[in-house]
């Protein structure tokens, strides 16, 4: 049964109940491994199980995305440590580890990942990022780092295991904002990390349990049900966003579209077959973007990204630093895509004739 393919593993077996209790009484005066919630529970070993099948590592739930973030560097670095971080992914990475534990004495420096690594300790790379939809070449990228001493942390939220499974090319770390595309349905916050080695896990885990940065069990039930339809729905949620952003192209309101898929990307190409659901593209500014979000009516506006229902949102209303003042992010879900296109063509229609 050990070469049966990802999606069979996914779909396979019964989702656990929710066991919520905070403790399980000692068998023989023994503590089992479930015998405090903040240390380990039933249905998070379960996702974590699955989660790490999938990548070929061993994984562990965290609290969010954000919450897996900051226990990677607490658990792995010092004062003075540095940690290079791919630019123009996601914001928040940078406001923790720079905005908050900087105050620590943590290092941070931006780089262009589709570049070398500067000399860090911990190197963060973003493959599709977020929102600028960079893609290192990960084999040379994860070389170079490791031939510096350094280690490698792959934010995989964007493109999940069904695309790309990051330890088969060398990474030390996956980490995941859960509550995006491995959930899939906006409706459960959680994070995750898949570690290359045992002694990593051993870790985090400890630092997990002392730190209580794990998730609860209703979370990581959401997410392991989510999980039955991952195949499914990146799929759908990737030929989609290929068509619209290939349409987007082509429409004359659209300055630029930001997607490995179109061309494609010859460094993506050789690490992923599809390009996931983040579409990035830039309208005439900050103005004309936020009368596209408001002209939307299947679309959500809303931030967040890879849930069954397709959201946009202006970016530089959060970041508005890093970003062109007119990118437009849109997160393509599972709507029928005629319906989804018919949608951003009139929205732009509006944007076009208010502007005119
Ligand atoms: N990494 C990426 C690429 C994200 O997009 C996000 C959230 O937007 C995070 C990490 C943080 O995850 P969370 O919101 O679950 O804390």
């Amino acid at each position: 049964m050990s070469d049966l393919h990802r999606e069979t593993r996914l779909a396979r077996g019964q989702v656990p109940p929710i066991d919520r209790a905070t403790i399980q009484p000692y068998a023989d005066a023994t503590p089992g491994p479930f015998y405090y919630q903040r240390v380990a529970h039933p249905v998070g070993h379960e996702t974590e199980r699955l989660l790490g099948e999938l990548e070929g590592g061993r994984a562990l739930l965290f609290s969010s995305g954000s919450g897996a973030t900051a226990a990677l560097a607490l658990a792995l670095l010092g004062p003075g440590d540095t940690v290079a971080v791919a630019n123009g992914g996601y914001w928040g990475t940078v406001a923790l580890l720079e905005g908050e534990l900087g105050r620590w004495g943590l290092q941070v420096r931006g780089f262009d990942q589709t570049g070398e690594p500067p000399d860090a300790d911990l190197v963060w790379l973003e493959p599709c990022a977020n929102p600028m939809m960079s893609f290192p070449d990960l084999e040379a990228v994860i070389a170079r780092a490791h031939a510096s001493g350094a280690r490698v942390v792959v934010d995989n939220t964007v493109l999940s295991p069904v695309l790309l499974r990051p330890l088969e090319h060398g990474a030390d770390f996956v980490l995941h904002s859960a509550t995006k595309v491995l959930s899939g349905h906006h409706d459960a916050l959680i994070g995750a990390v898949s570690c290359a080695r045992a002694e990593d896990h051993e870790r985090l885990a400890a630092f997990r349990s002392a730190s209580g940065l794990g998730a609860a069990p209703d979370a990581a039930w959401l997410m392991l049900r989510g999980m039955k339809t991952l195949g499914l729905r990146v799929e759908r949620q990737s030929a989609s966003a290929l068509e619209l952003a290939r349409r987007l192209a082509g429409h004359p309101a659209v300055q630029r579209v930001r997607y490995p898929g179109l061309d494609p990307d010859p460094v993506a190409a050789r690490y992923v077959r599809a390009f996931g659901p983040l579409v990035s593209f830039d309208v005439a500014g900050e103005q004309a973007a936020v009368r596209v979000e408001r002209a939307l009516e299947v679309i959500e506006n809303a931030t967040s990204l890879g849930g069954v229902a397709s959201t946009l949102e202006a970016r530089a209303r959060w970041e508005p630093s890093r970003v062109p003042p007119g990118l437009l992010r849109l997160s393509v879900g599972l709507e029928d895509v005629e319906d989804l296109w018919a949608d951003l063509a009139g929205a732009l229609e509006v944007m076009q004739r208010s502007n005119g």
